[in-house]
């Protein structure tokens, strides 16, 4: 196994999948064992084309991302990579194929000396995180159960912390950068914008800034507050699926249906951004069916599909377009409530709830 100029055990993460989702509890389990964790680079083109190259062309993009960021820490020289199987993360609730075969795809196009460190986590077949935590220390030869025991708690805090950050709306580079620090931060004071939305999208498509080409950001910059699946707690994201006569199947149905489903229902936002990888089954048949509800209800949506070709220039477009939209909407339903709207050339956006004023750029 690789080790660091202290002689300490270096097992690398890529930076993709369900690193977008675990990885403060990754961190600190690591940490608790003993390791220094290694990341991958960020995405890049370079990257995207790399993985592209190793795998057939039909595969979905997150995954020849996934490929890409394995490349590229065995370039840097790591030649022990956590690559986990999560079949299921919780009784009946799945991960499409590709996730819960991931060592396998890794085994079969990447022939290169390397050691996978593979556990399985399959909740319907009764393997517990638990076992997955125990699984992965035995892969890398440790076998105090203390030391495990340890490992776990310390995963659970890193992880808690992040947590707490994303559900007071951190955004998720912040929480994360704080989390593996042990610090936890407050929300800072922000002025209240007069446009929202929901992106329905897998953490591993929105916060890698490469895949979603900085939506996010680019929200922001036109005045629109995005709210994700982070900003909702478990309990409401599975209380508002049920209470749309849904089933929650999938393991990222949360971020997905159980986000937009909760902003839908309880009137918080004015849009549903839909952000999916091109081909994606599970996201074919969660988008389908918040568009279903959202037309039912008169609730604006749009669908983004996303792939190693995406132009930027389209994408923007479609985002401005539908941001017009929502504006356009809102200044008529403001109106028809007597609501004064500034004119629309003043920049600033602030909303004030007292005097019932609002502006749009
Ligand atoms: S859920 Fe969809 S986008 Fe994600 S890995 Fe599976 S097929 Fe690809």
């Amino acid at each position: 196994m690789k080790q660091n100029n202290n002689g300490v055990n270096v097992i690398g993460i890529p930076r993709a999948i369900s690193y977008y989702n675990n990885y403060p509890f990754y961190f600190g389990f690591f940490k608790g064992l003993g390791l220094e964790v290694l990341i991958s680079d960020r995405t890049t083109t370079k990257l995207i084309n790399e993985g592209s190259n190793y795998v057939v062309s039909d595969t979905c993009l997150p995954i020849k991302v996934f490929v890409g960021h394995v490349i590229n820490l065995l370039e840097k020289g790591c030649n022990t990579i956590f690559i986990p199987s999560l079949q299921s993360t919780a009784y009946k609730v799945n991960n499409c194929t590709k996730i819960r075969g991931l060592p396998e795809i890794i085994r079969n196009v990447i022939n290169k000396p390397f050691k996978m460190i593979e556990p399985t986590l399959d909740k319907t077949n009764n393997i517990s995180f638990k076992d997955f935590c125990y699984d992965t220390a035995h892969q890398l030869d440790i076998f105090d159960e203390n030391k495990i025991e340890i490992a776990i708690q310390y995963g659970w805090s890193i992880y808690n912390n992040f947590q707490q950050m994303a559900l007071a709306e951190i955004p998720f580079e912040e929480a994360l950068k704080n989390a593996i620090e042990n610090k936890i931060v407050s929300k800072p004071i922000e002025v209240v914008k007069p446009l929202s939305v929901v992106i329905m999208a897998h953490g591993y498509n929105l916060f890698d800034e490469r895949i979603s080409m900085n939506l996010i950001k680019k929200l922001e910059k036109m005045g629109v507050k995005a709210y994700t699946g982070l900003n909702v707690s478990k309990q409401n994201a599975i209380n508002s699926i049920q209470e749309l006569g849904e089933i929650q199947y999938w393991a990222n149905e949360l971020d997905l249906t159980g986000a937009a489903a909760y902003y839908m229902l309880n009137n918080k936002v004015d849009g549903i951004i839909a952000l999916s990888a091109f081909g994606c089954g599970p996201d074919s048949l969660m988008v389908d069916e918040i568009q279903y509800h959202a037309s039912e209800k008169g609730f604006p949506m749009i669908h983004l599909t996303i792939d190693e070709h995406t132009g930027e220039a389209g994408f923007v477009t479609r985002i401005e377009a539908f941001i017009d939209m929502l504006i356009r909407r809102k200044r008529k339903k403001l109106k028809n409530n007597n609501i004064k709207i500034l004119p629309s050339s003043k920049k600033e956006q602030i909303t004030k709830k007292e005097d019932k004023t609002v502006s749009f750029v």
